[in-house]
């Protein structure tokens, strides 16, 4: 890229997916959060991998399992450097940040929260930050307490000053909401945590695809994210923790590739990351994922992050153009998703029309329903941008929304 930055319309012609019609018009996406498109250089990636070095990695002598195990072993090193890890080691390939909090629950959680412990959350979270926890709770006997957040989308941080106590084990805490598109002040949620004694994961599943992420300057024990939100296969995501911590921690799922011997009286473990990449992994996800990064690199988070503020702002004065409609989530720090309401329609009624035009927009309670519940609503729709999207696409989907309310409201 050239240092006068990227050029956009290029950048979008990167993205295969964007060039159909849909319904007969061009299309629009703007489910960005829920799931990423892909540039042809990751669906080459994944191509080429499969034609030239398919292979189970780690076990093979020959040639093509050494290839793809350098291949694997070689996105470690890229994903540690895009978000700042100080050892490639740290950083754990998992199926996504699902799962990613999965691991960190059955590991940390299960060996180091006991009865009468609490665990810290915030109002914002995804559902995936929250049932792993339940769950452990349910089984260990300890609470979850959560940080309120304001009419805003904020967090309460004089709130959860007063949740922190001796009894908190960990502080778990998105980074950035895929409801309301809130960025948290995760630097301070982390140091407070820490102040107090408390372990802090973050989930950085809306951070890590829109933003520089440097995990060691944040403060946090985990950072987990996926993916297929920042360009990648599905199916792939990191759970990064630094080295000391992972090594005090048991294995999770048992099988291969995480023992370093077996015998049936007693198995003892292969070194981190083995010891959490049970099984054979998902390799084409791996090599994709260091397609994407190298991809985003080349464009540069910085500039992401500047150009999906202009488009965020472009996108939420186009909402606000139409008859009745209210932005849902007006933090002052905001990245990426605009959810919205529009007076007197159901958002799935929303979805469908704009559906319509071509336009791709979700619509209902994003996996955070206790977002939902806060505010009163049963559901938002909600238009989520990437770097791909163009100032263009904003009057289009204006043009989508008020034929809904022109169906609704004739
Ligand atoms: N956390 C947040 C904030 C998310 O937005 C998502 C995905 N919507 C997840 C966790 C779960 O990610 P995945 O479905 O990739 O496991």
């Amino acid at each position: 890229m050239s240092g006068a930055g990227p050029d956009w319309a290029r950048v979008r012609a990167d993205f295969p997916a964007l060039r159909q019609q849909v319904r007969g018009k061009p299309l629009v996406y703007l489910d960005n959060a829920a799931t990423s498109q892909k540039p042809q250089c990751v669906i080459d990636a994944v191509r080429q991998y499969y034609e030239l070095h398919n292979a189970n990695i780690h076990r093979g002598v020959h040639w093509l399992s050494e290839q793809a195990t350098i291949a694997y072993e070689g996105v470690r090193k890229k994903v540690a450097r895009f978000i700042g890890a100080p050892d490639p080691r740290e950083c754990v390939f998992v199926r996504g940040a699902t799962e990613g909090i999965n691991l960190v629950a059955q590991t940390f959680g299960r060996t180091r929260i006991g009865k009468g412990d609490e665990i810290v959350l915030s109002a914002l979270e995804h559902h995936s930050n929250i049932v792993p926890w339940q769950i452990l709770c349910e089984e260990k006997g300890a609470t979850i307490r959560v940080i309120p957040m304001n009419d805003a989308g904020e967090l309460r941080m004089d709130e959860y000053a007063k949740l922190l106590s001796p009894k908190t084990k960990l502080v778990a805490v998105t980074h950035v909401s895929n409801a309301l598109g809130t960025v948290t002040p995760i630097r301070e949620i982390a140091r407070m945590a820490k102040t107090a004694g408390a372990t802090v994961l973050v989930d950085g599943a809306q951070a890590v695809p829109h933003q520089p992420v440097n995990v060691k300057d944040i403060g946090a024990d985990f950072y987990i994210f996926s993916g297929h939100k920042m360009c990648a296969p599905t199916g792939i995501g990191v759970a990064w923790a630094p080295l000391a911590l992972w090594n005090s921690l048991p294995p999770w799922q048992g099988g291969g590739d995480m023992i370093s011997s077996v015998s049936f009286e007693k198995s003892t473990w292969a070194e981190v990351p083995a010891k959490f990449e049970a099984g054979t992994p998902n390799i084409e996800g791996v090599v994709g994922l260091g397609a994407a990064i190298d991809y985003l690199s080349a464009i540069g988070m910085d500039r992401i992050a500047a150009r999906e503020k202009d488009l965020l702002a472009a996108f939420e004065a186009a909402i606000l153009r139409v008859p009745g409609a209210r932005i849902v989530g007006t933090a002052r720090d905001k990245a990426g998703v605009a959810s919205f309401v529009l007076e007197g329609i159901h958002p799935h009624d929303i979805g469908t029309i704009a559906d319509r035009e071509g336009v791709a927009i979700r619509t209902g309670h994003h996996c955070a329903q206790p977002v939902m519940t806060r505010l009163g609503l049963p559901a938002t729709a909600r238009a989520s941008v990437a770097f791909y999207n163009t100032p263009e696409e904003a009057p289009l989907l204006e043009a989508a929304l008020r034929k809904v309310t022109e169906v609704f409201r004739a």
